[in-house]
């Protein structure tokens, strides 16, 4: 078998245009949906993800509003700054670029966000929104690769769903979307004793753990989805997922690639949450 490939290019082109016109929508009765994106220091690898979103917002008609701070800034200072964005109405989503600088308490800075503008969905009241099946905002990435699944008119109604990983913004979001659709999900981690006897009983595999090769042809079910949403570099230096994908592709029924699969995906999935935000505080 070679699997069909699920395109994350191609669909997150397809959701940038719908956000494009639900932001003309919201233009035309006075509104300017904006981002708020705040970058504490300089990693090097949130400069790059913060140029994506202010550039993605852009080309979508959504204001981004980027504030700089030096890694010196004070936790109290960039709290204070929150404070004052909740309050704004002219913001509509407000994103805290992470890491933060290790003098600051990430969970802190992180609640501190009202969740009517949390639009990376990692408020604990977003979290437990998920859960309970309450309207809330879903972390972009879990959200993304719900979406590819819908993209290819899967039914996960009573398929068996592997996620691997478990942390707060993919593993676990990811599970409890699976489980909202139905699906019966297993969360595998570092501590699962035989990840293979799981993955082989899987419909749907998500891996979300950062090691290349971590799944491999014979931990597939022939047929299965397979969405990779690990970002790892090879001994090239190449951008590669947790999937060996040349291998596991002979034996998935579909496959999402490493690049353009979850990736553009989920820089997607933070602007249909801005506009939903928007869409909301003005509704
Ligand atoms: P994390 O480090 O918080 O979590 C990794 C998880 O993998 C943990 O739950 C751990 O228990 C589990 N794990 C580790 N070794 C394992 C093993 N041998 N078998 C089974 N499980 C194991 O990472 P994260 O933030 O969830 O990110 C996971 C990966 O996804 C990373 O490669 C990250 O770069 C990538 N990622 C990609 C996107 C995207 O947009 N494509 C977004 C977020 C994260």
């Amino acid at each position: 078998m070679t699997a069909q490939l699920i395109d994350g290019n191609a669909l997150a082109r397809q959701i940038r245009a719908e956000v494009a016109g639900r932001t003309q929508a919201l233009k035309a009765r006075g509104v300017e949906p904006a981002l708020a994106i705040i970058l504490v220091g300089d990693d090097p690898a949130s400069q790059v993800y913060v140029k994506h979103k202010v550039n993605d917002s852009s080309e979508t008609g959504l204001t981004a509003k980027l504030e700089r701070y030096g890694a010196d800034l004070a936790e109290a200072e960039l709290l204070e700054r929150i404070d004052a964005l909740n309050k704004d109405p002219s913001v509509h989503g407000i994103l805290v670029q992470l890491p933060l600088p290790k003098h600051m308490d990430s969970h802190k800075v992180i609640e501190a966000i009202s969740p009517a503008k949390d639009v990376d969905g990692f408020h604990v009241a977003s979290a437990g929104a998920l859960m309970v099946g309450q309207p809330g905002f879903w972390p972009c990435t879990p959200h993304g690769c719900l979406r590819m699944l819908d993209s290819i008119g899967y039914e996960l109604r009573g398929r068996h769903a592997v996620v691997i990983g478990r942390s707060n913004i993919v593993g676990k979001p990811m599970a409890m979307m699976l489980l909202g659709r139905s699906a019966t999900v297993t969360i595998c981690h570092s501590a699962t004793a035989d990840l293979g006897a799981m993955t082989r009983q899987a419909d749907v595999i998500v891996a979300a753990v950062g090691r290349q090769n971590l799944v491999t042809a014979d931990m597939v079910k022939p047929g299965a989805v397979v969405i990779d949403v690990g970002m790892n570099r090879n001994a090239e230096g190449k951008l590669c997922g947790d999937v060996d994908f040349d291998g596991v592709k002979e034996v998935a029924g579909w496959i999402t690639p490493v690049p353009g699969g979850v990736g553009p995906m989920t820089r997607a999935m933070l602007l249909v949450n801005t506009i939903e935000a928007a869409e909301r505080a003005t509704a």
